[in-house]
């Protein structure tokens, strides 16, 4: 598959299964591409039309969708779709929500799955102080413990945290994250802690709640983020992007809203497109 850099040839092998094996460092597509950067395509919402959901994807320009299976029961599923389809890579770990689950056999059997090459990144892992489905104590040591694990297995972090900013931050310093980097998926936080991430070498990923009547304030915040940090990402099959409020989402839908993100911003979509899937692919080892 070739793309072009302005006047730079760049050749991208695709083997059998679907892995990038080699290109050059900086490239542009001139195609447009976007890619979904957090989806949850294992979870029971995709079961009846998967193949049609991932077919949609393609046809909208998705090139590839990361799908984080957050608990065990859904790692072998994730890995599964990952294995048989070339545009899905998988990211696995121990939600926040699930942290209070991890027993002796949790982080062994990560391990050994998170050896197969279409595992990306290690997550979802942090805080969630919203639901508070693991006890707080509990999600502070189980996200630091999956920080180590992560930097353990060479994988960068997709970190999820909710109402917990704070915390967040200084677990990321304190277990020295930047040693592993990785994305905050979903972001919700304030330009104090885009920052701080960044900082960190982090990426932040925008979810469709951009597209949000009520989201003038993420807006602006979002405006100030360089686009050179940003990934955008579904986290299909929740937070369901303007128009389609309301119904199950889908990695499709990413495009509203990359959309909005060049509307906030003043650029073209195909801008907003080539910048976030180049970010995408570094922050994920495809480049
Ligand atoms: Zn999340
Ligand atoms: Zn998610």
């Amino acid at each position: 598959m070739k793309f072009f850099l302005n006047s730079d040839e760049i050749n991208l092998d695709f083997s059998l299964n679907g892995h990038v094996t080699r290109t050059r460092t900086r490239y542009f597509y001139k195609s447009m591409m976007l890619i979904d950067s957090h989806a949850h395509l294992e979870m029971p919402e995709f079961k009846r039309d998967l193949e049609a959901v991932i077919q949609r994807a393609k046809e909208s320009g998705v090139e590839y969708i990361f799908t984080v299976g957050t608990e065990k029961k859904d790692w072998k599923r994730a890995l599964e779709i990952a294995d048989l389809h070339p545009s899905v890579y998988a990211i696995l770990g121990v939600h926040p929500h699930n942290a209070k689950e991890i027993d002796d056999q949790t982080y062994p059997m990560l391990k050994e799955l998170c050896r197969n090459e279409k595992v990306r990144a290690y997550g979802e892992i942090g805080l969630d102080f919203f639901r508070n489905l693991s006890p707080r104590d509990i999600q502070l040591k189980r996200f630091r413990e999956q920080i180590g694990l992560a930097k353990e297995l060479g994988l960068p972090i997709v970190v999820h945290d909710r109402e917990a900013h704070q915390q967040t931050l200084e677990i990321l310093k304190s277990e020295k994250a930047e040693e592993c980097g990785g994305i905050i998926h979903c972001f919700s936080g304030n330009d104090e802690m885009a920052k701080a991430c960044m900082d960190m070498g982090f990426y932040v990923s925008i979810p469709g709640s951009i597209t949000f009547k009520n989201a003038e304030g993420f807006r602006e915040i979002v405006k100030r983020i360089p686009l050179e940090s940003l990934l955008v990402e579904t986290d299909a099959p929740f937070i369901t992007p303007e128009p389609f409020r309301g119904k199950r989402n889908e990695p499709s839908y990413v495009r509203y809203t990359a959309q909005k993100v060049a509307e906030i911003k003043k650029v073209t979509f195909e801008k907003v497109a080539e910048i976030t899937t180049e970010n995408a692919l570094r922050v994920y080892r495809l480049l």
